[in-house]
């Protein structure tokens, strides 16, 4: 086995592990066709499967029995232990599941299938993640003094723990002289910091060097304290790959590391710079011709993860005032990559059984699209790609139907439909311009994609953003999620450069702690003129419901409402059912719950809150459902009571106990 010259490092925490994030393993790959070789690391998944081995959820387990005794026992007096009861019932079941299938089959590859097929995995682990991982969330980079405070914390006491024996393996041990930290998200800040002091330690040699979109949008003068007193010898904005070899070349070679700037390596790339826009790529010489996920580093990965492809660096509209992503590269130009490179990369993972990919782009514009589209048919590959996709009026009808046909499907940065909020966001379009774009879709039967909504632009009113609600409501037969957020007022973007602009008076950020969304920092802000906090939370709560209502069309094939409203048996009969998976049982003890319930049920697929409480009589129907294709005549030959029957067809539907099976309407 080669022996690695250098080791670029995923630090933990990310909580989504079917979204393999790429650039450890492109920059190895960059690394080892130019004559060294580099391994990724993702300290990542292995700290996640460390936390959730069956000793910790041993101890987890016994914690939340613990605490269900004591709450049984406290009488469950107010709402709130009442709440909390259920709470830590739910968790007991979640706990549990994650217990059985660690002890069946446990491995990387069975919980990227599992968030594959709709099962979060921080979702089944929710309180491990929370408990170790939570502070990271919640922590904003802290100022450079203040760094090593974190290094003796619990949590930080116990990613060391769990890291140690792979770190000491697979860099300490065979004296790795570079280890680099790819660093995308802002809660990886401080574990990145705490591993590599514990790196520095047993190896004082070592060059670590951190680079990645954090480290890029960091202010200079924070990254000029960091360096004077941080484990960390270098930092790298922008692309990596060049200054990273510069550095392995140095430092393999014996020479003094280049470090003109207090230990920055600055980035030398961009030699491949073209105009902005989309209409010179052909010429293009390819960009990242390297950028590779390695067989021997994928063994690790479901077949169905959608595997990133760089479809292009920069964005070709980069004008919206709330975006920062603009601001991580260094020339802001935009820079797509030849259509054949893009298809040879597909080649090269559908010849290892790979078929879902995920275009790395900010937006493919139109033309680009087409011609990927049009290769892919060409050579006649049957795959699923998706891409994030601006609304442009430049697409057409035929080209959509291309990108149909070959497999497409996207998410699109909408934002908004009021024409002053698309005016605050200098999205560059107006509704008519939307209607124009989804109508294409429609036609082109483009479906299955997902809307971004920002709630809380900057100024927006209730009634504008009540507006946008019901455009979307137009439109869910092309969208199967509206992806709603709250606004975020970053540093970088243009409304956090200029927040008077915009109206926004900006706040002590240490008095309202705003999300952070992974990234460094966001700006608290008072906004006169915009909406209250529960007039967001009350739009948020309509996009919710308008998700589920289209959860519940595809769930029961268009029936929940004839299903809800049904007076007899006779009118749901040409329904079937199956049971959904996996559900997962917990008993109720507590008298107070006892009276109504003697179980809790929890579908694993569905979200943190889910529950449904169900009697003994329930629970032995379920059992004899199990596993079968079944109508309610099913269910009435066991319960022999039409009432009962029905309220329990309607109780599994509406608690997503059940669905309608997946064979034709009426069909025996
Ligand atoms: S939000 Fe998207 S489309 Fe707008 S400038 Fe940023 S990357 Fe480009």
């Amino acid at each position: 086995m080669k022996h690695p010259d250098a080791v670029i490092v995923f630090p933990p925490p990310m909580d989504r592990i079917a979204r393999v994030y790429p650039a450890p393993h492109f920059l190895s790959s960059f690394i080892s066709s130019s004559g060294f070789y580099a391994q990724p690391l993702d300290l990542n998944i292995i700290a996640l499967g460390k936390l959730t081995s069956p000793f910790f959820l041993d101890k987890e387990i016994e914690t939340a029995a613990t605490n269900r005794a004591r709450l049984e026992e406290s009488g469950l007096a107010s709402q709130k232990e009442k709440e909390a009861y259920a709470a830590c019932l739910r968790a007991t079941a979640r706990l549990l599941y994650g217990r059985s299938i660690h002890s069946q089959h446990y491995h990387r590859k069975n919980l990227m299938d599992m968030e594959n097929s709709g099962i979060r995995y921080t979702r089944i682990f929710f309180e491990l993640y929370k408990k170790y991982f939570g502070l990271f969330y919640n922590t904003n980079i802290p100022e450079p003094q203040d760094i090593e405070t974190f290094f003796s914390c619990p949590e930080a006491v116990l990613i060391k723990d769990l890291l140690q024996e792979t770190i000491q393996g697979a860099i300490i041990d065979k004296k790795i002289p570079v280890v680099g930290f790819s660093i995308p998200f802002a809660q990886q800040f401080l574990p990145a910091m705490m591993l590599a002091n514990e790196i520095k330690q047993k190896m004082m040699d070592v060059h670590i060097c951190f680079g990645g979109p954090i480290i890029t949008l960091l202010p200079e003068t924070y990254r000029k304290a960091v360096i004077k007193t941080a484990p960390v010898d270098s930092f790298v904005t922008y692309d990596g790959e060049m200054p990273l070899l510069q550095l392995l070349q140095d430092k393999l070679r014996g020479e003094a590391i280049d470090e003109p700037k207090n230990g920055f390596v600055q980035n030398a790339t961009h030699k491949n710079a073209t105009p902005s826009d989309d209409a010179p790529h052909k010429k293009d010489k390819p960009v990242h011709t390297h950028n590779r996920f390695q067989k021997e580093h994928m063994g690790y990965f479901s077949k169905n993860t959608p595997i990133p492809v760089t479809q292009s660096t920069g964005c070709y509209w980069k004008k919206c005032t709330f975006c920062d992503y603009i601001n991580l590269h260094k020339d802001k130009i935009y820079r797509p990559r030849p259509v054949n490179d893009i298809v040879a990369d597909i080649q090269y993972y559908h010849s290892l059984n790979f078929t879902h990919f995920r275009m790395l782009a900010e937006a493919i514009p139109p033309k680009h699209a087409d011609e990927i589209a049009n290769a892919l048919l060409h050579h006649q590959l049957h795959i699923f790609w998706h891409s994030f996709l601006r609304v442009d009026d430049r697409f057409t009808t035929e080209m959509l139907q291309s990108m149909e046909k070959s497999g497409f499907s996207c998410t699109i940065g909408m934002e908004s439909a009021n024409a002053c909020v698309l005016e605050t966001l200098n999205k560059g379009y107006d509704q008519n311009i939307i209607r124009r774009f989804f109508e294409k879709l429609r036609n082109a039967s483009l479906m299955h994609n997902h809307l971004n909504i920002i709630v809380g632009t900057p100024g927006a009113t209730y009634d504008q953003e009540l507006e946008t609600l019901a455009f979307c409501r137009e439109y869910t037969d092309i969208f199967t999620k509206f992806k709603a957020g709250i606004f975020t007022l970053t540093p970088t973007s243009d409304m956090g450069k200029n927040p008077g602009k915009y109206g926004l008076l900006i706040k002590d950020s240490n008095t309202d702690h705003q999300p952070l969304h992974g990234r460094i920092a966001s700006l608290s802000f008072d906004d006169p003129k915009g909406m209250t906090q529960e007039e967001k939370n009350r739009i948020m709560e309509g996009y919710t419901q308008l998700n589920a209502q289209i959860k519940n069309q595809q769930k029961f094939h268009g029936f929940l409402d004839s299903i809800k409203g049904a007076g007899s048996g006779a009118a749901i009969n040409d329904i079937a059912f199956v049971l959904e998976k996996p559900l997962v049982r917990q008993q109720v003890m507590h008298h107070d719950f006892k009276g109504q319930a003697d179980y809790m049920v929890v579908n694993m697929s569905e979200n943190r809150d889910h529950q449904v409480f169900i009697d003994k009589r329930q629970a032995a129907v379920m059992d004899s459902l199990k596993d079968s294709v079944f109508r309610f005549q099913d269910v009435m030959a066991i319960m022999q009571n039409e009432n009962m029957a029905l309220h329990f067809i309607k109780k599994m539907a509406t608690g997503y106990l059940i669905k309608a099976a997946d064979i034709p309407h009426g069909i025996q």
